[in-house]
């Protein structure tokens, strides 16, 4: 069986919106799927939709709320992650291991407070933005404007590496990931984003984006969305092959993840409806890379990450 580690997924959003539960459903992920990998590692991600931005730290509590409680209800099979070794803890007993994220920083509603007070409730990672302008930064929508971290950004920034929280640039402007590179120490991981020179997409990274992950010790986590893999076709495995392929000969092979974005996309590449069907993936990876690459890929580069960082 194989490892399998994952920086990003909208899951919890999509079961509590759509009333179902983490053991069985009929969404991308679930736990009785997940079963196809040994202990595998999940980023549960809290994205807010815009309706919700006025009551966004109202709405972060209940999805929190329900996160927990499916990690209650399924806790022979999947355990909440604090620290690096609670992942190795849930490892030794076969079972799931559950990172909480926030997707954007509405949650905080300009709080460093509640930044703090999220830490103490389990969450480790945060992009920093959605896709819009917020208190800390410029998402990627505002084109034109430039915008890069704010004061407030800043702070948050300093205080989510001395907490031991993950920093995420997925969905920030260009001028804010560099603000992130040039500000703090610590290695910090863009979840969900592919390369721009095979994709050029705005939510895709730049060669020198690239480089600069890499430089700090962070990774890039593989997105699945067709539309960030090609814009020819419906993508498919060998598109995101030709991503790692670029992604290898700017970063090497140390700085790649997956950040599949699986329930937060409306659509998936050909071959790879469902979370176990990663297998295919892994499979194509590893007859072109070879094992060590996979493994790299598929956990390793992930967890070292998380080692450092929480
Ligand atoms: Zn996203």
């Amino acid at each position: 069986m194989r490892n399998y580690a994952d920086a990003h997924c909208d899951t919890i959003v999509r079961l509590f919106e759509e009333k179902k539960e983490l053991f069985m459903n009929d969404v991308h992920i679930d736990i009785e799927r997940f079963k196809t990998f040994y202990a595998p590692l999940q980023f549960f991600a809290i994205w807010l939709d815009p309706k919700y931005y006025p009551i966004s730290m109202r709405q972060t509590m209940k999805y929190i709320d329900f996160y927990y409680s499916q990690i209650e209800k399924n806790a022979e099979f999947i355990g909440h992650v604090n620290g690096y070794s609670d992942i190795l803890h849930n490892m030794k007993q076969n079972k799931m291991s559950a990172l909480l994220s926030l997707e954007g920083g509405e949650a905080l509603e300009g709080e460093i407070s509640a930044l703090r007070t999220y830490y103490r409730l389990g969450v480790r990672s945060m992009t920093l933005t959605w896709n819009h302008r917020n208190s800390l930064a410029d998402g990627v929508a505002e084109r034109g404007s430039k915008g890069g971290l704010t004061v407030f950004g800043h702070e948050v920034v300093m205080e989510m590496e001395r907490l031991g929280m993950l920093v995420d640039v997925s969905h920030l402007s260009e001028a804010g990931f560099w603000d992130v590179a040039t500000t703090g120490n610590k290695p910090f991981i863009a979840s969900h984003s592919n390369a721009q020179t095979i994709c050029n997409m705005p939510r895709n990274l730049s060669d020198s984006q690239l480089g600069a992950v890499a430089e700090k010790g962070g990774v890039v986590g593989l997105n699945l969305y067709p539309p960030f893999l090609t814009k020819e076709k419906q993508g498919d495995i060998e598109d995101i092959l030709k991503h790692i392929y670029h992604m290898l000969s700017i970063m090497g092979e140390d700085f790649i993840a997956l950040g599949t974005d699986f329930d937060g996309i409306d659509c998936t590449p050909k071959g790879i409806r469902q979370v176990q069907e990663i297998e295919f993936l892994f499979n194509r990876i590893e007859k072109e890379f070879g094992e060590d690459i996979l493994e790299k890929i598929s956990s390793k580069n992930l967890l070292r990450v998380l080692e450092e960082v929480l």
